[in-house]
C-alpha cells in the first residue's frame, strides 16, 4: 500500500511559498498506517496536472491532491481530474445550493465564476467542505491487471480546510476502504564520532532495505540518526519492534550512542553531570562560544555549567585563562600544550570538576589544496578534571560550514566518554 501526494500551485513551484500540506499529509497518513512513497509538486497547467495525475494512479493505491480547487482560471484539479478520467464535468445541484447559501450569508451575491466549485467529474462524488467554498472530489478508480481501484482524494490547498476535510472525511473513507486497523511508529536513535558509511559498516544488515523495522541512516552537522520506523496490527506490535531493533543498534554502535528523538550531546552532558552532582566550565577560542551556547540550552543548566570565556587572542589566554606566556609562545596556538593550558586555566578559574577547551580552528581556505595531511584544517580540544588532562587533534576536513557545529560536539563527546569511562588513549 502506497500513497502519493500531489501538491498543485505555482506559487509552490516557484519557491514563492513553501509545500508544507505534504509534509502534514505524510505525517498524517504514517499515523494512519499508510507509508507514502511520492510527493509531487506541479504548475497551474492543465496537461502537467493531468501527467500527474495519471502517473499517480498508475503507481500508488492512494493519491491525495491539494491545491487548484478555486474559482479562478488558474485552479485546474477538477478539470485534470475530469480530462485523466475521460468523463465530462456535470453540475452537482446540492453542492451548488451549499455554496450560494454560503454567499447568501454573507449577503453577497454568488459570482457566476463559483458555479465551477459545484461541478464535478462524472462517476466522482464532492466531499462537503465545511470551512470554505470549494468541496473537494472523491474517486474511486479502476486500475487494469487486477488491482485494486486506486482512492483519489483532491482537497482544497488551504491549509486549515484541507486539515479539517483529511479529519472528517478523507481520513474515515480510506481507513473505511482500506480495512484493518494498520499502525506505522518510528523512533530515532542518536549517535556522535563514526561517519555515515562507517556507521552503516556497523549496522551491517540492519540498514537493508525491505527490513521490518526498517533503519535509516541520516546525519546532520555531524550527529547520526538512525530512525527505525516499524509497521504493525497496532501500537504495541511496532513498539515491540523497534524495542529489539534499538538493543540491536545499541549493541552494533556502542558507546557512540548518545540519546534518542530530540536529545542533543548537551542535553545528555548536563543530565550526567546533574546526576552525579558534579560542574563545568569552558574555555573557547575558535568557536567562539558556541559551546556555551549550546550548554545553556539546556533548561536547568544551572545545576551542572558555571560558565564559560571566550579567548579568541594571546592576552586574554594569558589575562583571563593564566595561560603561561611561554607556553603560548613555544608552542602553536593551534597545539595540544595550549589546549590542556586552557582547560586547566579554566577549571581553576571557576573552581568546577572539568573543563571543556577548545583552540583556533584555521579559517577555511576554498582555495587550498585537497592533497596533503597539512592541507586539512586542525583544532585541538582538551579535557581537564580531577584525574588529569587529557587533548585530542580534530581534522576538520569535509564541508566547511560545520566546522564549528563539529567542534562543539567532540568537544562535548570528550567529556560525555569521559564519564562513560569509554576514552581510548
Ligand atoms: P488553492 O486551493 O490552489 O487556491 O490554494 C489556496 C492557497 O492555499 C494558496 O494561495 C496557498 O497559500 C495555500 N496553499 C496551496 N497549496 C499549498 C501547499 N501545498 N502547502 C501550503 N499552502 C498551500
Ligand atoms: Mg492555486
Amino acid at each position: 500500500m502506497t500513497a502519493e501526494i500531489i501538491s498543485i500551485g505555482s506559487e509552490l513551484t516557484t519557491g514563492a511559498k513553501l509545500d508544507t500540506n505534504s509534509q502534514w499529509l505524510s505525517r498524517e497518513l504514517a499515523a494512519a498506517g499508510i507509508s507514502v512513497g511520492f510527493h509531487t509538486t506541479v504548475a497551474d497547467d492543465l496537461d502537467t496536472n493531468v501527467d500527474a495525475i495519471a502517473t499517480a494512479v498508475n503507481r500508488a493505491d492512494v493519491v491525495l491532491i491539494t491545491g487548484g480547487l478555486g474559482p479562478t482560471r488558474d485552479d485546474l484539479t477538477r478539470e485534470a481530474i475530469a480530462k485523466m478520467l475521460n468523463a465530462p464535468l456535470e453540475l452537482h445541484e446540492p453542492s451548488l445550493e451549499f455554496i450560494r447559501s454560503l454567499f447568501a450569508r454573507f449577503k453577497r451575491e454568488m459570482p457566476q465564476r463559483n458555479q465551477v466549485q459545484a461541478m464535478f467529474p462524472r462517476g466522482t462524488e464532492p466531499i462537503p467542505n465545511l470551512r470554505g467554498t470549494a468541496p473537494g472530489i472523491w474517486a474511486e478508480i479502476p486500475r487494469d491487471n487486477g488491482r485494486s481501484d486506486c482512492l483519489l482524494a483532491a482537497m482544497p490547498g488551504v491549509p486549515s480546510e484541507m486539515y479539517e476535510m483529511f479529519f472528517s472525511q478523507v481520513r474515515p473513507n480510506l481507513q473505511e476502504r482500506i480495512g484493518g486497523a494498520r499502525f506505522i511508529r518510528s523512533a530515532r536513535v542518536n549517535c556522535f564520532g563514526p561517519g555515515e558509511s562507517q556507521a552503516e559498516q556497523w549496522l551491517g544488515d540492519l540498514t537493508a532495505r525491505g527490513r521490518d523495522p526498517e533503519i535509516g541512516i541520516t546525519v546532520s552537522k555531524a550527529t547520526i540518526t538512525l530512525r527505525i520506523t516499524a509497521h504493525g496490527r497496532s501500537g504495541e506490535e511496532c513498539e515491540l519492534k523497534i524495542q529489539d531493533s534499538k538493543s540491536l543498534i545499541y549493541e552494533r554502535m556502542g558507546t557512540a550512542v548518545f540519546g534518542e528523538e530530540d536529545d542533543e550531546l548537551q542535553h545528555i552532558l548536563i543530565k550526567i553531570l546533574t546526576e552525579r552532582g558534579q560542574t563545568l566550565a569552558t574555555a573557547e577560542s575558535g568557536t567562539g562560544g558556541l559551546l556555551a551556547h549550546n550548554l545553556t540550552e539546556v533548561a536547568g543548566f544551572e545545576s551542572a555549567y558555571l560558565g564559560g570565556i571566550i579567548a579568541p587572542t594571546s592576552r586574554a589566554k594569558t589575562e583571563l585563562l593564566d595561560v603561561d606566556a611561554d607556553c603560548l609562545r613555544t608552542h602553536d596556538t593551534v597545539s595540544a600544550e595550549v589546549a590542556e593550558a586552557m582547560a586547566e586555566g579554566c577549571r581553576n578559574h571557576f573552581g568546577s570538576d572539568f573543563a571543556l577547551a577548545v583552540t583556533e580552528c584555521p579559517p577555511y581556505d576554498p582555495d587550498r589544496k585537497k592533497d596533503g595531511d597539512n592541507d586539512v584544517p586542525t583544532a585541538h580540544i582538551a579535557l581537564a578534571g580531577p584525574d588529569g588532562t587529557v587533548s585530542r587533534k580534530l581534522n576538520l576536513g569535509g564541508d566547511p560550514g560545520i566546522v564549528k557545529a563539529r567542534i562543539a560536539k567532540a568537544t562535548m563527546n570528550l567529556l560525555r566518554l569521559s564519564l562513560m569511562d569509554a576514552l581510548n588513549d
